[in-house]
């Protein structure tokens, strides 16, 4: 049955109406009921080997286009929508964006889903069912609030499995419940599932704020990605919701074994797990569990075990290796504790270094530890990322494990982050490089044959300027803030972290701010554009959003200024955000310390809809500036190795970092001395000012002074060669050519090729 024939049927049955005289919200409804049906009823892919991805988050975004696309479907609703004078964009408005991520790890696993069903791959993700996300923000009085982001709605995108699965907690079981999101694959008629676990009776939200009762597991388990960990309630609640999620999951793992006619003993024959980061690391002990609890002895089902986990590591901040007392662990899941223990004891008889350790001398279990120690595969998520994992951080355990160390660097996919969000950019590429590049992704290089082709590069010119007004339109109307289209975009969106250097952007509006006070103007106007949350216990992340929105309004008041600079940071940044943020981009930032972004998926969705990065070595960032050349990339600041070494205090002369011989200087110190000038004072909250300029010049444990002139001076260049439209057209054009390689398809491919072996 033709699209607009299933329509009619389904608002007739739902509302006794014909759909031209639906309203937008039932017309929403019936389309993703319709979308939602014919996902569902697409087979799952063939294959002797099934993946099982494990991830506390995946950061989906709406879903309606990005699954009408995967089924074949997007041209036809458009047009039909079209033909009842409505809009596929403005129904999706309707649609809340799912809160069961947070970031660049939630998006990758995303991305990945997205890929892993486009490939006809047998891969399920496992996660859990928040119900209100991680929070939703807001500005008050120059700062951060936050509220509960609820998404569930009576219909939404979860389809109810019926399947419970019992998690035995110390103390008291508890029922999980099977929530399924169907994900289709594009080009590949089939689909996999997202699992989402979640308690039976979820609690309602709170009525302010967010914070609520940690101890209530039975109702809250589900409540909250990440909850506050600063006491030991949340530390507690956070091991609570990995064995609900481990737990549930195995569970599930050994139920589809068993359906497809396989016994537990060829687990690693049909399984594969892919432990994204440390929090599903319980896995491996539950699997374990359960297994010699079917009979199998302990050897067995290690041996079983250990050829199915494969994990990968996303970071290499000490704070994010998670380290569990073994108490929480007792309380929480007590049935682990003797395996765990067993693991510890088997792996000190090898490896007596207590560097390599599970359990360390305080009684804690360090998470990564055993995902290494009895996983079969151990990946970093960008070449660099991977070789300073291999010889600074983790090189006790490459030394014991060389084979297990592998790079898969990130990818995103470019069906949401070109097709989807950018259609003007899309179709300028059909032209130029044939309509290949959705499955092939390389094709996009065939751009490169219009570098000197001026009615291209003026194109590109257009469309980008298209995306920067539609983006003013949508950030006027939605949070009243006014932008100059004309002017360019500097774009920094990313959760907030010291190590990102937000701060350090500040003190570059600081700068232009200063010198537009003297009378020295810039080639251009300039908007420098920000969108992050930060964690809400995480204190001097929140003062620098202070700080940003105190700039913010200090130049919007300045007529002298406001001209040729504006700051606005964006409420709320999300995936809705970000679709309409990065193809409006001129200037992407990524502007983190060296050595301390593991990869960034940012980077490469700018790149791709044609954003000009500016950035340091770091992550990914190393692999575009190889890709794209240099004259198509701003790069500036201290290398990886530098880095590492003035941390380590080893520098050749001995040299350790000293923030306050960088703020001495004076083109730097007049920056910082600024966050508390009379002008700012008298906006912000002195005593929050205040702490934050003495810790930026006494702490600065992220080095932003460290990079601060060079970083000025690399921003200067690139603003200026904005001026020259030709070549910066010619640069656009180089870096969506180059950014094929970032597709997550041809991630997926080599996690296929070199871990998983599905097919
Ligand atoms: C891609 C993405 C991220 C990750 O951005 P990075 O710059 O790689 O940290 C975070 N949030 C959203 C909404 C995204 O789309």
């Amino acid at each position: 049955m033709r699209l607009n024939e299933q329509l009619s049927q389904l608002t007739q049955e739902r509302f006794g109406l014909q759909p031209r005289q639906c309203d937008g919200r039932q017309l929403y409804e019936a389309l993703l009921l319709l979308t939602r049906r014919a996902a569902q009823n697409r087979p799952a892919p063939a294959g002797e080997r099934k993946l099982y991805y494990f991830s506390a988050e995946f950061l989906m975004g709406r879903l309606l286009s990005n699954n009408l696309l995967a089924l074949g479907l997007y041209g036809e609703a458009k047009e039909l929508l079209a033909d009842l004078g409505r809009d596929l964009g403005a129904l999706e408005s309707l649609e809340p964006e799912p809160s069961l991520g947070n970031g660049g790890l939630g998006r990758l696993a995303a991305c990945f889903l997205d890929s892993i069903a486009a490939l006809g791959l047998p891969g399920d993700g496992v996660g859990l069912n928040y119900h209100y996300g991680l929070f939703k923000q807001k500005f008050e009085e120059d700062r951060q609030t936050e509220s509960p982001d609820p998404w569930i709605q009576p219909e939404s995108w979860l389809i109810p499995t019926g399947k419970r699965f019992t998690v035995p907690f110390g103390g008291f079981d508890l029922e999980a419940a099977l929530y399924d999101i169907a994900v289709p694959g594009a080009g590949s008629g089939c689909a996999n599932r997202l699992h989402l676990f979640d308690v039976t009776q979820p609690a309602p939200p709170p009525q302010e704020g967010i914070s609520f009762d940690k101890g209530d597991i039975a109702h809250c388990l589900t409540a909250f990605l990440y909850p506050d960990d600063s006491d030991d309630a949340g530390r507690l609640l956070r091991v609570y919701q990995q064995y609900f999620m481990v737990s549930a999951g195995a569970q599930l793992i050994l139920q589809e074994l068993e359906e497809r006619g396989y016994a537990p003993e060829t687990l690693a024959d049909h399984v594969v797990i892919q432990i994204n980061d440390t929090h599903p690391s319980m896995v491996i002990p539950e699997l374990i569990r359960l297994l010699t609890d079917r009979g199998m002895s302990f050897d067995g089902a290690l041996d079983q075990v250990r050829r199915t986990c494969a994990y990968t590591n996303h970071t290499i901040l000490a704070e994010a290796l998670e380290k569990w007392p073994l108490a929480f662990i007792e309380k929480a899941a007590p049935g682990l504790v003797p395996v765990i223990r067993e693991l510890d004891r088997r792996d000190k008889e090898v490896h007596p270094d207590p560097a390599t350790a599970i359990i360390d001398g305080e009684d804690r279990v360090h998470m990564a530890h055993m995902d290494i120690h009895y996983g079969f595969s151990v990946n970093g998520v960008a070449a660099l990322h991977t070789e300073i994992l291999k010889n600074s951080e983790l090189k006790p355990f490459y030394d014991l494990y060389p084979e297990k160390f592998n790079n898969k660097t990130n990818g995103v996919t470019l069906r949401r982050w070109l097709e989807v969000c950018n259609p003007g950019l899309a179709a300028l590429l059909d032209q130029c490089a044939g309509p290949d590049w959705r499955r092939d992704a390389g094709e996009l290089e065939k751009l490169l044959d219009f570098q000197e082709d001026q009615a291209v590069l003026d194109r590109l010119l257009e469309v980008k300027q298209d995306n920067k007004r539609r983006l003013a339109a949508a950030l006027k109307a939605e949070q009243g803030l006014d932008l100059d289209p004309e002017s360019i975009f500097d774009v920094q969106v990313k959760r907030l972290h010291e190590y990102k250097r937000q701060q350090m952007n500040a003190l570059y509006v600081i700068r232009k701010y200063l010198d537009i006070k003297a009378g020295k103007l810039p080639r251009q106007p300039v908007t420098v554009l920000f969108g992050a949350k930060a964690a809400p216990a995480y204190v001097m992340a929140k003062r620098i959003i202070h700080l940003i929105l105190c700039l913010q309004k200090l130049i919007d008041r300045d007529p002298q200024v406001r001209p040729w600079l504006r700051v606005a940071m964006v409420e709320n940044y999300n995936v809705t955000w970000a679709e309409r943020l990065i193809p409006a981009c001129d200037i992407s930032e990524q502007i983190s310390l060296a050595s301390k972004e593991a990869s960034g998926t940012g980077n490469m969705k700018f790149m791709a809809n044609g954003a000009v990065t500016l950035g340091t070595l770091d992550g990914a960032n190393v692999e575009i500036a190889q890709l794209v050349g240099r004259e198509n990339i701003f790069t500036f600041g201290a290398p990886s190795g530098e880095v590492i070494r003035l941390y380590r205090g080893d520098e050749p002369d001995g040299r350790a970092y000293r923030p306050l011989d960088y703020y001495h200087r004076p083109a730097v110190e007049e920056l910082v001395d600024f966050l508390v000038s009379p002008e700012l004072l008298s906006i912000g909250d002195p005593a929050e000012l205040s702490l934050l300029w003495r810790d930026m010049k006494t702490k600065d444990w992220f080095m932003a002074l460290l990079d601060t002139e060079a970083y000025t001076a690399a921003k200067e260049r690139c603003l200026y060669s904005y001026g020259d439209r030709r070549a910066w057209a010619k640069k656009m054009l180089v870096n969506i050519a180059k950014s094929g390689y970032f597709s997550s398809d041809r991630t997926i491919r080599q996690y296929n090729e070199d871990i998983w072996r599905l097919a």
